[in-house]
């Protein structure tokens, strides 16, 4: 930088050792951005940018925001991706000749961030790891304000494709990744980012946009050193944070690249937050089979957190039609299981049982009305351990502990067992609440620097210089009427400010009757001040005891915070189980609210539904849903052929089930009159069409990369669901992979997954005749009038026709263009059963060349111009006309019918 001053010196100095972070630089009453940072700075916060030196050739761009709103812009810069250093004055200016010493005192990260106004209640943020070679990844997720801490390790066959999709299905909102993995992580995550429509900011910052193109949340790629991800340092680390000398009881021996992954996460939160965070207090390795697998696409196409279509509200998803939760922590955990059901039986009825109990309103309404009460207690317990609770924090944390004894007292007669054991683990912990109810006033100030935080009769000291200080103030006010009387100045005031301390205020007019030993300290105006040494002497005594109760007040109120954290385990405990608690209490409510019915998990293959409903759209409609059966098993009916209509209803069928599925994997009663399942271990989903332009796949490509991994890597235990296959391409070769597709889920013995198959295809439903694990199921639609009527009702058979035209018009086609669609249909129909007449492969007895011979017809009708289609009748009469036999009238009256008959 040239122009250079000491100041800008010292800038360039700290900026160096924060490469990739905002720098907020302190400078008196403003926080100052410099070069490249006001550049961005004053674009996102959309300030004034300026410059310092600006008469010179070289210009320093510049922008700052004021201390006391700094928080407002930090979050802004937060959420949108980027990281911000706070570099604050370390010494009193006053106090030095030369610049005032400054340091970074704290980074604040979008994955790091623990502001309360950088957190959604209900959403958790996460920091993910990730590292590894070409045939083992680990992945490692931190929830720092909650100190939830998880890793796996994925290794074999496409392990980085299964890394990329695991890490995308937590949507972190920072990552964290080593130099060599720099170039395969900014390729996909580009690449996954690119399918929400990304808008790439600067190179370390992608936005994630919905289609309303406003941004939903971003990743932060943050590049990490290649030396922090060693071994032996990750190790330590892990080692130092957890106090134990082996990581095997975390289940990660021999996981080297797990504990890669986790040490630099834990590391990087040490440096950005600056504390020793003693809420993180273990690890949690998981393998992607420990639960039924939902990725990204799929928990998108059935809506299960976001909706697909960003027009909807997030209120129209599973989550918020099953959300009752009443506390933040709730919310959170009710999330997590959402996003990855269980696949353990007996957790699963461990939790239906407790959901049953609850449904008995007198103990959910009382449950529930005590958990209201219920602060956060999972992130009060994080700002515990992270330094920065607040004395109102401690009030909400004993509001919240005083509830426990009686949800304990609720829960006493409890039969499941899963509530016996969560009433163990809520703890009532009296000495905290002891110590908090004697130690912090009722009221307290939200920053412990306001005073007033620490009860009277706490603490004998302080409650001596609070009595010094009273009556030292109680002697200056009586100073005041003593002086008044002395100099028979009625107005004269004594004041207080932070930079005279305490003066006397006499109006100009007065000022010649003060008395000589007032000491002139300022003159304004319209008054002067003034002191003298009794006032001096009595403001020492209040100033020294203000500052040393500020001082006692700030450590007393440290002490009972350190004292309190001391319970840190049983806290998180406590917490957590009430947090399922609240979880659950939610299921119950939902259950009775919407009438849904106990689900029976077995260890079959089987599903059987009776009046089973879709639980969104069911939530969302004016009218009533039309409840459907379904049947399914691994034998007889493995793969479900579906045709219908158009908006006959097949897409909702098909997700209504998943969804069922993953309710009660959950522990959830379910949108049925009953239920009979199986333990499910993925949901697959192949639905509708998008294109990823940006990273070169058209909407065809990524239907069948979607589809190759289905194939790849469905199992027996998955279900399938397929909404349309192969219609992104020509009508033939569509058919023919949807074809083949079918055939192989069916006959593939170790992919034999439950599939439904929503097509328009009607030659699929050939299959079912030859296939035996097949089956065929329309829904049903009728014309009435000329009028298109659904039945939404699933039955067995298959459908003639798709109504498309009378679906067109309904949704408002113009008229002229339906009167056409309806000549040119009228015509394929009639070409096509000419084609069929002299088609003998019609006759063949093979389904497949059966349907090929159908297939054909199609092809040619289709694919054939249309205008050779209906006017190749009318070529073939004037290639049969003699012209020489007719006469010039004949002539004209054929040309006029053979005019009229062209279309
Ligand atoms: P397309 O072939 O055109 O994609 P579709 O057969 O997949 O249509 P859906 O999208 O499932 O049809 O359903 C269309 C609409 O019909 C839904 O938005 C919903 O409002 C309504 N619907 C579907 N099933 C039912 C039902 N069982 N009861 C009541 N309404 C239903």
């Amino acid at each position: 930088m040239k122009n250079s001053t000491p100041m800008l010196r010292q800038y360039l100095e700290i900026k160096k050792n924060y490469p990739g972070t905002l720098l907020f630089f302190r400078l008196g009453d403003f926080y100052e951005l410099f070069n490249d940072d006001a550049v961005i700075g004053a674009r996102e916060l959309n300030i004034t940018l300026t410059a310092r030196h600006k008469k010179t050739a070289n210009p320093i761009p510049m922008c700052g925001v004021p201390h006391h709103a700094a928080s407002g812009y930090i979050s802004k810069l937060i959420k949108k991706g980027y990281r911000v250093a706070i570099c604050e004055q370390t010494e009193d200016a006053a106090a030095t000749k030369s610049i005032v010493k400054r340091e970074v005192v704290r980074v604040i990260t979008p994955g790091t961030a623990i502001d309360e106004q950088l957190l959604e209640k209900k959403e958790p943020v996460y920091l993910a790891s990730v590292c590894g070679t070409d045939d083992v990844y680990g992945i490692s997720y931190l929830e720092l304000s909650t100190g939830e801490f998880f890793v796996t390790q994925i290794e074999g066959t496409d392990s980085w494709g299964k890394t990329c999709a695991d890490i995308e299905s937590y949507a972190p909102r920072e990552l964290l990744f080593p130099n060599s993995l720099g170039k395969k992580v900014k390729e996909n995550f580009k690449d996954f980012t690119k399918s929400n429509s990304v808008e790439q900011r600067d190179e370390n910052v992608l936005l994630f946009k919905n289609d309303n193109n406003t941004s939903k949340f971003a990743t932060t790629l943050t590049e990490i050193d290649e030396y922090l991800y060693a071994s032996d340092e990750c190790e330590r680390t892990l080692h130092k944070q957890f106090e134990v000398k082996n990581l095997d009881g975390f289940g990660l021996n021999r996981k080297p690249e797990a504990i890669r992954a986790a040490g630099v996460c834990l590391h990087y939160a040490h440096q950005t937050q600056r504390a020793t965070a003693q809420h993180i207090g273990g690890i949690k390795f998981f393998e992607a089979s420990d639960s039924m697998i939902l990725d990204a696409v799929t928990l998108r196409n059935l809506d299960i957190i976001e909706s697909s279509n960003s027009a909807k509200s997030n209120k129209s998803t599973l989550l918020g039609v099953i959300d009752e939760t009443v506390t933040g922590m709730g919310g959170r955990l009710l999330r997590s299981w959402l996003l990855r059901p269980s696949v353990k039986k007996t957790e699963i009825s461990t939790r239906l049982s407790a959901v049953t109990e609850l449904c008995d309103s007198m103990l959910r309404d009382k449950i529930r009305f005590l958990l209201k009460e219920v602060a956060d207690l999972e992130r009060l317990v994080g700002r515990l351990n992270l330094g920065t609770a607040t004395p109102r924090d401690l009030l909400s944390l004993n509001r919240s502990l005083e509830k426990t004894p009686q949800i304990n007292s609720t829960l006493s007669d409890a039969q499941s067992l899963l509530l016996q054991v969560l009433s163990e683990n809520i703890f009532e912990l009296n000495h905290v609440q002891d110590l908090i109810s004697m130690a912090i006033t009722d009221e307290p100030p939200s920053n412990i620097n306001d005073g007033g935080t620490i009860k009277e009769g706490f603490h004998a000291e302080l409650d001596e210089f609070r009595e010094i200080s009273r009556s030292a103030k109680q002697i200056i006010a009586g100073f005041e009427s003593d002086e008044k009387q002395r100099t028979g100045i009625s107005n004269l005031r004594i004041k207080f400010n932070n930079v005279f301390g305490y003066f006397i205020e006499v109006s100009k007019a007065n000022a010649k009757r003060v008395p000589t030993d007032y000491e002139r300290r300022q003159t304004l105006t319209n008054a002067e001040r003034y002191t003298t040494p009794q006032l001096k002497e009595w403001e020492i005594k209040v100033l020294g005891a203000d500052e040393k109760i500020g001082e006692l007040e700030t450590e007393l109120f440290k002490e009972v915070r350190r004292q309190v954290t001391d319970e840190t385990r049983k806290l998180q405990s406590t917490a957590r189980a009430l947090a399922t608690l609240d979880a659950l209490s939610s299921l119950a409510e939902v259950a009775v609210h919407r009438n849904y019915v106990l689900p029976e998990l077995h260890d079959g293959d089987e599903i059987e539904i009776k009046a089973g409903r879709h639980p969104i759209v069911e939530a969302f409609m004016d009218e009533s849903f039309i409840p459907n059966d379904l049947k399914m098993n691994n034998s007889s009916d493995r793969l479900l052929i579906i045709t219908g209509a158009n908006m006959g209803g097949k897409s909702t069928n098909l997700r209504q089930i998943a969804l069922i599925q993953v309710l009660a994997q959950i522990g959830s009663y379910v949108p049925a009159t009953f239920a009979r399942l199986p333990i499910v271990d993925r949901i697959w989903t192949r639905v509708g069409a998008s294109d990823d332009l940006a990273s070169g796949r058209s909407t065809f490509m990524v239907e069948m990369t979607e589809t190759a991994t289905i194939l790849h890597n469905s199992t027996p235990r998955s279900l399938i669901l397929l909404d349309e296959i192969g219609r992104g391409t020509s009508t033939f070769d569509g058919l023919a992979i949807a074809w083949a597709v079918a055939e192989y889920l069916h006959n593939s013995p170790e992919h034999s997954a439950k599939t439904m198959f929503a097509t328009h295809y009607h030659e699929l439903t050939e299959l079912a005749e030859n296939l035996p694990g097949a089956k065929n199921y329309q829904l049903a639609a009728k014309e009435v009038d000329g009028e298109i009527v659904f039945l939404h009702k699933l039955e067995k058979g298959k459908a003639s026709k798709s109504y498309g035209i009378a679906v067109a018009k309904l949704a408002g086609l113009p008229p002229q263009t339906i009167a056409r669609a309806n000549q040119v249909l009228q015509k394929l129909e009639q070409y096509e059963l000419a084609v069929f007449k002299d088609n003998q492969i019609a006759k063949n007895e093979n389904g497949l060349e059966k349907a090929v011979g159908q297939a054909t017809k199609s092809k040619i009708a289709s694919q054939v111009s249309l205008f050779a289609i209906s006017n190749e009748n009318i070529i073939d009469e004037l290639r049969n006309l003699n012209t020489n036999e007719l006469s010039d009238a004949e002539a004209k009256t054929i040309l006029s019918e053979l005019k009229r008959k062209i279309i």
